[in-house]
């Protein structure tokens, strides 16, 4: 997976094409992400106790990583990421476009 969780991104394709949001969720076996306000699907819950209500709720639904773009904050758009070897050894994640690097 190139992203992770708290990346900020942009959809690239469908419906939500354009949106940016920060990734909730990351499902690596079904290599879907959960993007904040992206993809709002309806779910039908059931009342759980006495503090819930029933009813229909609206939650974002995981969409494919495919269609997610890592967003570089200095290029202000969506980029190609690289990687690249902090001189401690820790691999980063690195902007193709102005080598910013991704990872805190
Ligand atoms: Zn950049």
């Amino acid at each position: 997976m190139h992203v992770k969780k708290n990346d900020l991104v942009m959809v690239t394709t469908g419906r939500e094409k354009g949106k940016t949001g920060k990734i909730l969720k990351v499902i690596n076996k079904k290599n879907r992400v959960v993007v904040e306000k992206v993809n709002f699907i309806k779910r039908h819950q059931r009342p759980t106790g006495q503090l819930r209500q029933g009813g229909i709720i609206e939650k974002e639904g995981p969409i494919h990583v495919s269609n997610v773009m890592i967003m570089c904050g200095k290029c202000n758009r969506p980029v190609r990421i690289g990687r690249r070897f902090l001189e401690d050894g820790k691999k980063v994640r690195v902007c193709r476009k102005c080598g910013e690097v991704l990872d805190v």
